[in-house]
């Protein structure tokens, strides 16, 4: 059985906590498909034609280090523009989406352009200050060496450009239920993630 649950909402608001957690609990597979961005960002920091990277990604891309990095999650979001990049990447989304025994899809635009018909659509946000924080202390916990202000900088800029692009922008479905974690624990945000996807499905 196919039955996919479409979380999107602005950076680092938790989605991919949340996506892995509800994937986990249900067994359901997992895509964080800010990777699929991310991976051909960074070929094109390496000079590769982001269009031409995007059409030729391969699982192993997913992979690459540093894919984390603010500098990578700039490039992303600006190959995220692209129209011919994002086209490129609906197949393997779709795909994915369709598989049996579930599916978890995380991103910007996967209850609006990827999924429309999902039987649970998610929009997760948090204050930019709670956003902000919680991406610098990961960041630092993995070393990088960045300061709160560039963090927030960098969301404040990635959310602007997702959300004024003509293709794909970032913005709730209409039927998307909103989750904002500003006021909860990661945990309480998870369970009522859970809730909200066992109300969803079949009997
Ligand atoms: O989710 P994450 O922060 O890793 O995504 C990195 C960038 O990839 C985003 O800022 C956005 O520009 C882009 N993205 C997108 N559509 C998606 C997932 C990510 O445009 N479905």
């Amino acid at each position: 059985m196919a039955f996919t649950i479409a979380i999107d909402g602005p950076a680092a608001a938790g989605k991919g906590t949340i996506g892995r957690a509800v994937a986990k609990h249900f067994g359901f597979a997992h895509l964080d498909t800010g990777l699929l961005y991310r991976a051909t960002g960074r070929r094109m920091l390496e000079d590769t034609d982001p269009v031409e990277a995007a059409r030729n990604l391969r699982a192993s891309d997913l992979d690459a280090e540093n894919l984390r990095s603010p500098e990578v999650a700039q490039a992303a979001s600006r190959v995220a523009a692209i129209p011919e990049v994002r086209e490129a990447l609906v197949n393997f989304q779709r795909a994915f989406a369709a598989r049996g025994g579930g599916a978890v899809l995380d991103g910007r635009d996967i209850g609006t352009v990827i999924c429309p018909d999902a039987p649970v659509k998610l929009y997760v946000t948090a204050s930019d200050e709670v956003r902000a924080r919680r991406r610098h202390a990961e960041l630092v916990a993995k070393g990088h060496d960045i300061s709160l202000a560039e963090v927030a900088e960098d969301l404040r800029l990635r959310d602007a450009r997702d959300s004024a692009r003509a293709t794909a922008p970032l913005k709730p479905a209409e039927d998307a239920l909103t989750l904002d974690s500003s006021d909860m624990s990661i945990e309480q945000a998870i369970a009522t993630a859970i809730a909200i996807v066992e109300k969803a499905l079949p009997e």
